[in-house]
Protein backbone atom coordinates (compact mmCIF):
# COMPACT_ATOMS: atom_id res chain seq x y z
CA UNK A 1 0.00 0.00 0.00
CA UNK A 2 1.45 3.16 -1.24
CA UNK A 3 2.43 5.42 2.24
CA UNK A 4 0.05 8.64 2.55
CA UNK A 5 1.45 11.64 4.13
CA UNK A 6 -0.04 13.42 6.91
CA UNK A 7 -0.07 17.03 6.63
CA UNK A 8 0.71 18.47 10.11
CA UNK A 9 -1.85 21.02 11.20
CA UNK A 10 -0.36 24.30 12.05
CA UNK A 11 -1.46 24.72 16.35
CA UNK A 12 -3.98 26.71 16.72
CA UNK A 13 -3.85 30.33 18.25
CA UNK A 14 -5.82 32.63 20.90
CA UNK A 15 -9.30 33.77 19.77
CA UNK A 16 -10.09 37.34 20.24
CA UNK A 17 -11.57 36.35 23.59
CA UNK A 18 -8.56 34.75 24.62
CA UNK A 19 -6.57 37.55 24.16
CA UNK A 20 -8.97 39.87 25.45
CA UNK A 21 -8.64 37.72 28.78
CA UNK A 22 -4.81 37.66 28.39
CA UNK A 23 -4.65 41.40 28.22
CA UNK A 24 -7.29 41.43 31.12
CA UNK A 25 -6.21 39.70 33.77
CA UNK A 26 -2.23 41.47 33.04
CA UNK A 27 -3.63 44.42 33.02
CA UNK A 28 -4.65 43.50 36.21
CA UNK A 29 -1.43 42.50 37.86
CA UNK A 30 0.70 45.24 35.94
CA UNK A 31 -1.75 48.37 35.50
CA UNK A 32 -3.43 50.86 35.39
CA UNK A 33 -1.61 52.05 32.77
CA UNK A 34 -1.01 55.77 32.18
CA UNK A 35 -2.05 56.21 28.11
CA UNK A 36 -1.64 60.19 28.18
CA UNK A 37 1.41 61.42 25.35
CA UNK A 38 4.08 61.92 26.65
CA UNK A 39 6.42 63.41 23.60
CA UNK A 40 5.33 64.98 20.41
CA UNK A 41 5.38 62.43 17.24
CA UNK A 42 8.91 63.81 16.29
CA UNK A 43 10.41 63.66 19.59
CA UNK A 44 8.59 60.20 20.13
CA UNK A 45 10.76 59.10 17.06
CA UNK A 46 13.84 60.71 18.25
CA UNK A 47 13.89 58.75 21.38
CA UNK A 48 12.78 55.82 19.85
CA UNK A 49 16.13 55.60 17.99
CA UNK A 50 17.88 56.55 21.34
CA UNK A 51 16.27 53.59 22.88
CA UNK A 52 17.15 51.43 20.47
CA UNK A 53 19.88 48.60 22.18
CA UNK A 54 20.03 50.35 25.45
CA UNK A 55 17.87 51.00 28.62
CA UNK A 56 15.07 53.49 28.67
CA UNK A 57 17.50 55.60 31.85
CA UNK A 58 19.78 55.67 28.97
CA UNK A 59 18.01 56.99 25.95
CA UNK A 60 16.29 59.39 28.19
CA UNK A 61 19.25 60.44 29.72
CA UNK A 62 20.44 61.04 25.44
CA UNK A 63 17.32 62.46 25.04
CA UNK A 64 17.60 65.23 27.74
CA UNK A 65 21.40 66.12 26.53
CA UNK A 66 20.55 66.82 22.79
CA UNK A 67 17.55 69.05 23.80
CA UNK A 68 19.71 70.93 26.11
CA UNK A 69 22.59 70.86 23.19
CA UNK A 70 20.32 72.29 20.81
CA UNK A 71 17.27 73.90 22.00
CA UNK A 72 15.08 72.53 19.04
CA UNK A 73 15.06 69.08 16.78
CA UNK A 74 15.53 71.76 13.63
CA UNK A 75 18.43 72.67 15.64
CA UNK A 76 19.35 69.04 15.43
CA UNK A 77 18.37 68.05 11.77
CA UNK A 78 20.93 71.04 10.73
CA UNK A 79 23.30 70.13 13.02
CA UNK A 80 26.68 68.75 11.98
CA UNK A 81 27.12 64.54 13.33
CA UNK A 82 29.97 64.99 15.67
CA UNK A 83 28.21 67.32 17.39
CA UNK A 84 25.13 65.39 18.04
CA UNK A 85 27.16 62.30 18.54
CA UNK A 86 28.90 64.14 21.63
CA UNK A 87 25.74 65.59 23.00
CA UNK A 88 24.20 61.47 23.10
CA UNK A 89 27.50 59.85 23.68
CA UNK A 90 26.17 58.77 27.21
CA UNK A 91 22.81 56.84 25.71
CA UNK A 92 25.35 54.40 23.95
CA UNK A 93 25.49 53.98 20.34
CA UNK A 94 26.19 57.35 19.39
CA UNK A 95 28.01 56.90 16.00
CA UNK A 96 25.49 54.85 14.69
CA UNK A 97 22.29 56.87 16.18
CA UNK A 98 23.64 60.60 15.42
CA UNK A 99 23.90 60.31 11.69
CA UNK A 100 20.08 57.83 11.95
CA UNK A 101 18.73 60.96 13.62
CA UNK A 102 19.73 63.80 11.66
CA UNK A 103 18.96 61.85 8.68
CA UNK A 104 15.35 61.53 9.92
CA UNK A 105 14.78 64.42 10.60
CA UNK A 106 15.92 65.69 7.24
CA UNK A 107 13.72 63.49 5.45
CA UNK A 108 10.68 64.51 7.24
CA UNK A 109 11.44 67.88 6.39
CA UNK A 110 12.47 67.02 2.86
CA UNK A 111 8.68 65.27 2.78
CA UNK A 112 6.56 67.86 5.09
CA UNK A 113 8.40 70.99 5.73
CA UNK A 114 8.13 70.80 8.73
CA UNK A 115 8.56 68.56 11.82
CA UNK A 116 4.98 68.54 12.66
CA UNK A 117 4.06 65.19 12.17
CA UNK A 118 0.45 65.61 13.86
CA UNK A 119 -1.37 65.34 10.55
CA UNK A 120 -0.77 61.18 10.73
CA UNK A 121 -3.35 61.21 13.70
CA UNK A 122 -5.94 62.43 10.47
CA UNK A 123 -4.74 59.37 8.61
CA UNK A 124 -6.19 55.95 8.15
CA UNK A 125 -3.71 53.58 10.49
CA UNK A 126 -2.32 52.03 7.63
CA UNK A 127 -1.69 55.29 5.55
CA UNK A 128 0.25 56.53 8.94
CA UNK A 129 1.98 53.50 9.20
CA UNK A 130 3.06 53.59 5.62
CA UNK A 131 3.91 57.39 5.68
CA UNK A 132 6.48 56.27 8.58
CA UNK A 133 7.68 53.34 6.79
CA UNK A 134 9.36 55.68 4.28
CA UNK A 135 11.38 57.06 6.47
CA UNK A 136 15.24 55.95 6.69
CA UNK A 137 15.54 52.98 9.35
CA UNK A 138 12.05 52.71 10.54
CA UNK A 139 10.51 49.65 10.79
CA UNK A 140 7.11 48.58 11.95
CA UNK A 141 7.81 48.89 15.45
CA UNK A 142 9.64 52.49 15.72
CA UNK A 143 6.25 53.51 13.59
CA UNK A 144 3.65 51.86 15.63
CA UNK A 145 5.75 53.44 18.97
CA UNK A 146 5.44 57.04 17.52
CA UNK A 147 1.47 56.19 16.39
CA UNK A 148 0.63 54.71 19.91
CA UNK A 149 2.46 56.16 22.12
CA UNK A 150 2.28 59.94 20.98
CA UNK A 151 -0.52 59.90 18.41
CA UNK A 152 -3.00 57.37 20.25
CA UNK A 153 -3.56 55.27 17.54
CA UNK A 154 -3.94 51.55 17.83
CA UNK A 155 -0.63 50.67 16.25
CA UNK A 156 0.83 47.60 17.64
CA UNK A 157 4.63 47.72 18.23
CA UNK A 158 6.02 44.65 18.80
CA UNK A 159 9.24 44.34 20.90
CA UNK A 160 11.22 41.39 22.00
CA UNK A 161 9.20 40.98 25.33
CA UNK A 162 5.49 41.32 23.47
CA UNK A 163 7.05 38.76 20.53
CA UNK A 164 7.60 36.27 23.19
CA UNK A 165 5.08 36.09 24.98
CA UNK A 166 2.93 36.27 22.16
CA UNK A 167 4.52 33.18 20.92
CA UNK A 168 4.20 31.58 23.95
CA UNK A 169 0.90 32.15 24.73
CA UNK A 170 -0.01 30.91 21.30
CA UNK A 171 -1.52 34.64 20.50
CA UNK A 172 0.47 34.18 17.30
CA UNK A 173 2.19 30.96 15.43
CA UNK A 174 5.25 30.02 15.77
CA UNK A 175 6.41 30.66 12.41
CA UNK A 176 5.51 34.22 12.56
CA UNK A 177 8.05 37.36 12.01
CA UNK A 178 8.23 39.91 14.45
CA UNK A 179 7.09 42.37 11.36
CA UNK A 180 4.42 40.03 10.51
CA UNK A 181 3.36 40.15 14.07
CA UNK A 182 2.26 43.79 13.98
CA UNK A 183 -0.01 43.28 11.24
CA UNK A 184 -1.47 39.83 12.74
CA UNK A 185 -2.17 41.54 16.16
CA UNK A 186 -3.48 44.69 15.15
CA UNK A 187 -6.51 42.72 13.63
CA UNK A 188 -6.95 40.09 17.12
CA UNK A 189 -6.58 43.08 19.35
CA UNK A 190 -9.47 45.39 19.69
CA UNK A 191 -8.37 49.14 19.22
CA UNK A 192 -9.46 50.30 22.01
CA UNK A 193 -7.02 47.50 24.01
CA UNK A 194 -3.95 48.15 21.94
CA UNK A 195 -2.21 50.59 24.17
CA UNK A 196 -2.90 48.30 27.11
CA UNK A 197 -2.07 45.05 25.16
CA UNK A 198 1.36 46.96 24.65
CA UNK A 199 2.02 47.80 28.11
CA UNK A 200 0.90 44.72 29.78
CA UNK A 201 3.02 42.37 27.70
CA UNK A 202 6.14 43.90 27.77
CA UNK A 203 5.93 44.49 31.58
CA UNK A 204 4.76 40.26 31.84
CA UNK A 205 7.70 39.80 29.76
CA UNK A 206 10.28 41.66 31.73
CA UNK A 207 8.98 40.66 35.23
CA UNK A 208 7.66 37.06 34.70
CA UNK A 209 7.66 35.33 31.06
CA UNK A 210 11.47 35.84 30.56
CA UNK A 211 13.45 35.12 28.07
CA UNK A 212 15.51 32.17 30.59
CA UNK A 213 13.31 30.55 32.82
CA UNK A 214 10.05 31.90 32.97
CA UNK A 215 8.82 32.16 36.27
CA UNK A 216 5.47 30.14 35.24
CA UNK A 217 4.35 29.37 38.69
CA UNK A 218 3.38 32.34 39.95
CA UNK A 219 1.93 33.67 36.16
CA UNK A 220 -1.10 35.09 36.08
CA UNK A 221 -2.09 33.81 32.82
CA UNK A 222 -0.55 30.30 33.19
CA UNK A 223 -3.90 28.30 33.10
CA UNK A 224 -4.11 30.16 29.43
CA UNK A 225 -0.59 29.26 28.29
CA UNK A 226 0.28 25.66 26.20
CA UNK A 227 3.39 26.13 26.87
CA UNK A 228 4.04 26.56 30.47
CA UNK A 229 4.23 22.17 30.52
CA UNK A 230 7.63 22.66 28.59
CA UNK A 231 8.84 24.78 31.33
CA UNK A 232 7.04 23.57 34.58
CA UNK A 233 7.97 19.57 36.21
CA UNK A 234 5.73 17.54 36.27
CA UNK A 235 5.16 17.97 40.12
CA UNK A 236 4.71 22.02 39.94
CA UNK A 237 2.46 20.93 37.13
CA UNK A 238 0.26 18.78 39.53
CA UNK A 239 0.24 21.97 42.10
CA UNK A 240 -0.85 24.09 40.30
CA UNK A 241 -3.80 22.38 38.60
CA UNK A 242 -4.91 21.18 42.20
CA UNK A 243 -4.62 24.91 42.92
CA UNK A 244 -5.44 26.89 40.07
CA UNK A 245 -7.56 30.01 40.69
CA UNK A 246 -8.69 31.80 37.98
CA UNK A 247 -7.15 35.33 38.49
CA UNK A 248 -4.84 36.43 40.80
CA UNK A 249 -5.24 39.77 42.73
CA UNK A 250 -3.48 42.67 41.41
CA UNK A 251 -0.94 45.11 42.24
CA UNK A 252 0.16 48.21 40.06
CA UNK A 253 3.16 50.68 40.22
CA UNK A 254 4.82 48.99 36.94
CA UNK A 255 7.38 50.95 35.38
CA UNK A 256 6.18 52.01 31.71
CA UNK A 257 8.13 50.76 28.88
CA UNK A 258 9.00 52.91 25.81
CA UNK A 259 8.29 55.90 27.73
CA UNK A 260 11.34 58.58 28.28
CA UNK A 261 11.94 58.81 32.14
CA UNK A 262 12.43 62.03 34.36
S1 LIG B 1 2.90 30.15 31.74
FE1 LIG B 1 5.10 30.49 31.54
S2 LIG B 1 5.52 30.50 29.33
FE2 LIG B 1 3.31 30.78 29.62
S3 LIG B 1 3.02 33.02 29.60
FE3 LIG B 1 3.24 32.36 31.73
S4 LIG B 1 5.41 32.61 32.20
FE4 LIG B 1 5.19 32.62 29.95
Amino acid sequence: MPATSVKKRAPRTKSKADIAQTIKLMTEQYGPFNDEPRLPPMDEMVFTILSQHTSDINSSRAFRLLMERFGTLEAVAAAEIPDIEKAIAPGGLARIKAPRIKEVLNKVLELNDSLDLSFLREMPLNEAKAWLRQLPGIGPKSAGIVLSFSLGMPAMAIDTHIYRVSQRLGVIGPKVSADKAHDILEEKVEPGEVFNFHVSYINHGRQVCRAQRPKCPECVVGSLCPSRKKYMTKAELAELAAAEEPTLAGSSGAPMPHIPQA
